[in-house]
């Protein structure tokens, strides 16, 4: 029996791209190995997201070059898609590559591999298959992700995900609320919902529906207990989704919702279709909902031309929101991308500063929001133990980590539900003791 390895880089979506690889593979008769060292067969499932995301896997090849001289190098995933074979003039030891729509096609690049043939390669993007595989081997035994829609119709300046993981393909509603009965029947009682752009969901089948309905149709399958969804993009973000959640306690109550920018200028120039005050429009209808939503988004610092002032806008922003978490990037420079011919293309060390300065800001805000959660007792789901704090470690229904003290025996508590009184809190988690029942 072959052994394969196989190593991830990026995104969830990429997580649970290499989760249904690994199914593909072990139903082809591969098994599958912790190391390096024990596989015939190694893959790197990549990201290009940023340039130091691209170069990771390049820095990989390169190390594993010489130890892995009986080995064959399979590339998948966004770099695979963007550097097509490219990929065998920078790593001549790589013998197969392939994009993410390919990955239907494996099991049969894989019968060629087998066959003794050197350069196989799945780059089309040409399909109207959403990727279905009959067997996904999942990492965790009580969340699951289920892929709703694939690619990005949105072209945004500055990124590379059109490219490289094509347009947009929704799977039916059928199939998807069949995944998640299937999965709640396995014992998953937490699913997550995927898509570079969940919102712009469009059921292909007769049923026809949104996302709203999608969401709410998950939200009534027997067993489950919290659905979540990433990612969000604000112009395809509509009340009717703030309603469903408002409505089902098993929808949760955090909404990832990207912005980019504060700036209204630096927005039009992203190419991004919204304004900051419409963006807020959507923050407001989550703030008055009913419902405590926490809310994260996605920043990018330093995109060409942000002035000062456009910069200020955005720390403004943070201010006016108050998120919960906030993810921040450097503007990185990507193949193909509209946003390359812009003028003005700032240097690494103002963007620091900024990513800097950003960081610092939220980071305070996050302080002074957490340390508002000392009191309260929370629902959690348990992910783990932590040996040297002594400490359980859980999720509230908010995506918020909540670290806490179990006092009644060492019962296996991993995958329940528990109640928690948060005791303290930190700028990115909270602790707690858990409440007796
Ligand atoms: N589809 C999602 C959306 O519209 O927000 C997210 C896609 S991307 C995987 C996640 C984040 O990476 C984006 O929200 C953006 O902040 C960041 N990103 C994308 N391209 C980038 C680039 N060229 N440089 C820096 N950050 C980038
Ligand atoms: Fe990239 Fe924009 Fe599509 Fe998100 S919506 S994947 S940022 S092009």
């Amino acid at each position: 029996m072959k052994k394969f390895y196989i190593e991830t880089f990026g995104c969830q979506m990429n997580a649970h791209d290499s989760e249904k690889v690994i199914g593909n593979l072990i139903s082809d008769g591969y098994s599958q190995v912790e190391t390096f060292e024990d596989a015939d067969l190694v893959f790197y499932n990549t990201c290009s997201i940023r340039d130091k995301a691209e170069q990771k896997v390049f820095n990989r090849l390169q190390n594993f070059r010489k130890a892995g001289k009986d080995k064959i190098f399979a590339v998948i995933g966004c770099v695979a898609q963007q550097e097509g074979e490219k990929i065998f003039e920078k790593a001549p030891h790589v013998s197969l590559v392939a994009g993410s729509a390919s990955y239907n096609k494996l099991s049969q690049m894989l019968v060629q591999l087998e066959a003794g043939n050197k350069r196989v390669t799945g780059l089309s993007l040409d399909t109207d298959e959403t990727f279905d595989t009959p067997m996904t081997r999942r990492d965790n035994p009580h969340r699951a992700y289920i892929t709703i829609i694939e690619g990005c119709d949105k072209n945004c300046a500055y990124c590379v995900v059109p490219f490289t993981r094509g347009p947009e393909r929704s799977r039916t509603s059928e199939s998807v609320l069949n995944e998640a009965s299937e999965l709640a029947a396995m014992g998953y009682t937490e699913i997550q919902l995927l898509g570079q752009n969940v919102n712009s969901y469009r059921d292909p089948s007769p049923a026809g529906m949104n996302f709203a309905q999608l969401l709410r149709a998950a939200g009534q399958v027997p067993g489950m207990r919290r659905i979540r969804f990433t990612t969000s993009h604000p112009k395809d973000f509509t009340k009717e989704i703030v309603d469903a959640i408002a409505e089902n306690p098993v929808l949760c109550n955090h909404v990832h919702l990207p912005v980019q920018s504060g700036s209204n200028e630096v927005l039009s120039r992203m190419l991004r279709s919204y304004t900051r005050d419409e963006y807020m429009r959507r923050i407001d209808w989550m703030k008055n909902c009913g419902r405590d939503i926490a809310l994260t988004t996605d920043f990018i610092v330093g995109f060409p031309g942000e002035t000062e002032a456009d910069f200020e806008a955005t720390l403004s922003l943070l201010d006016e929101v108050e998120y919960d978490a906030v993810f921040s990037f450097k503007y990185s420079k990507r193949p193909n991308t509209p946003a390359l011919s812009l003028s003005d293309h700032m240097d690494e060390t103002e963007k620091s500063r900024r990513l800097t300065i950003l960081q610092e800001h939220q980071r305070q805000i996050q302080i002074r929001r957490n340390a508002g959660y000392v009191g309260r007792v929370e629902e959690v789901m348990v992910e783990g133990f932590n040996k040297a704090t002594g400490q359980w470690i859980g999720r509230t229904g908010q995506n918020k980590t909540l670290n806490f003290l179990h006092h009644s025996g060492d019962e296996e508590l991993v995958g329940k539900y528990t109640t928690v009184r948060v005791t303290r809190a930190g700028p990115n988690s909270l602790a707690g003791e858990s409440v007796s029942q």
